[in-house]
């Protein structure tokens, strides 16, 4: 099973692509689904003669499944699964050295912040946090010690949206790796391979497991010294998926295309109707016109995703009534599955990074953040609109 290669990026559409690659019915009994390899240990032939598994923390069938699936959906020939998002990032750090010097978005998602400021600069690792809106910022921050580049797009709370082909040129130019964290457009709507990325990077809790049920992260590398490395990496650590938990993702990645289509409709309707709205300040969707990256993003992506945040005309404590107000949205961090959420980044999401450097990436107290699910639009803007209400005491 492992020796036999996934389905090229050539071969078929992505749809099928999500539902059929890296997976083969059993060869002993058929059965359609990859079974969930629950084992710790694989019988060898003769002393290191094994059939491509050994012990499950080095590969394990399910997971490998899984891999190649992903390593598909993002155009990429080599997939790499870890036990969380944080996991997968923490691999991409494992491959500097103390000394080193990383340019990262600055509006990032907080956990890889967190891991960035408080852990790796322990390390003697060092971080530059920059606009990446703006390549020349972006390039005027790389110094000579500089090896990777990290980026986020759409960001995470603002939805920004970042120029993958500048970003490869800045990269490029600096002898530094590209990373992109893909957990918010998904291989559906963003290939960032395709833009001369050197790593994707993934948050498998999010949309590509897509049903709250599972946390696991991956890479993806065209490169194959790279993915070596980031193999070495995951062995050695060790922060590798259970079989069940790559089952799960598995069954996310057969719907992907569908749900992301129907999360960016939702969303794409439900920004449009909150631009509209009196009590609203600010609505960022990268799907508005009213978006600065608008151009950008219908270029980039090929829809705009299911994430909007939006500023209340109201204060800090409005605000936390609006997010407790909602009956169909729950109130939770996390994003990407089949129900809608929302927070408010400043006190939950965003709560680690530094108030000073939060409010001057825009991170505002009054600032909501959704996940619009897959429930019927209409009582998801009625939903909303009575929150809304609620908080304003209206
Ligand atoms: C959730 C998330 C992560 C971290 O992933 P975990 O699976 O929670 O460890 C990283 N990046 C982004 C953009 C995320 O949304």
């Amino acid at each position: 099973m492992s020796d036999e290669p996934s389905p090229s990026k050539d071969d078929t559409e992505f749809a099928t692509r999500a539902i059929h690659a890296g997976q083969h019915p059993d060869p002993e009994t058929g059965a359609v689904m990859t079974p969930i390899y629950a084992s710790s240990t694989f019988a060898q032939d003769g002393p290191g003669e094994h059939r491509g598994y050994e012990y499950s923390r080095t590969g394990n069938p399910t997971r490998t499944a899984l891999e190649d699936n992903l390593a598909s959906l993002e155009g990429g020939e080599y997939g790499r699964a870890f036990a969380s998002g944080m996991a997968a990032i923490n691999t991409v750090l494992n491959l500097l050295e103390a000394g080193d010097h990383v340019v990262v978005g600055e509006d990032v998602y907080g956990g890889t912040h967190r891991l960035f400021t408080e852990v790796y600069e322990d390390y003697d690792l060092r971080f530059s946090f920059v606009d990446t809106t703006d390549p020349d910022a972006v390039a005027g921050a790389v110094t000579p010690a500089t090896e990777l580049l990290w980026i986020e797009t759409p960001t995470n709370p603002l939805l920004q949206v970042i120029d993958l082909d500048a970003m490869a040129e800045v990269a490029e130019a600096a002898d530094a790796l590209l990373a992109v964290d893909n957990t918010f457009a998904t291989p559906a709507l963003q290939r960032p391979l395709e833009h001369g990325a050197d790593i994707v990077a993934h948050s498998l809790t999010k949309y590509l497991g897509g049903h709250s049920d599972v946390v696991g992260g991956a890479l993806i590398t065209d490169d194959p010294e790279l993915d070596e490395r980031l193999g070495f990496y995951q062995n050695s650590v060790g922060a590798t998926p259970d079989p069940f938990a790559c089952f799960l993702v598995l069954r996310g990645t057969k719907t992907l295309p569908v749900r992301m289509e129907r999360h960016s409709e939702n969303a794409r309707t439900l920004a449009a109707w909150l631009e509209d709205h009196p009590a609203i300040e600010r609505v960022y969707y990268p799907g508005l016109e009213s978006h600065p990256q608008h151009e950008l993003a219908a270029r980039q992506m090929d829809a705009f995703g299911g994430m909007v945040s939006f500023e209340l005309d109201g204060s800090l404590e409005a605000t936390e009534r609006l997010v407790s107000s909602t009956e169909v949205f729950t109130l939770a961090e996390s994003l990407g599955g089949v129900e809608s959420l929302l927070e408010q980044p400043a006190t939950m999401t965003h709560a680690a990074v530094p108030r000073e450097q939060r409010l001057d990436a825009g991170v505002t107290d009054g600032l909501v953040r959704v996940s619009v699910g897959l429930e019927a639009i209409e009582d998801l803007r009625a939903d909303l609109a009575g929150a809304i209400d609620a908080a304003l005491d209206r």
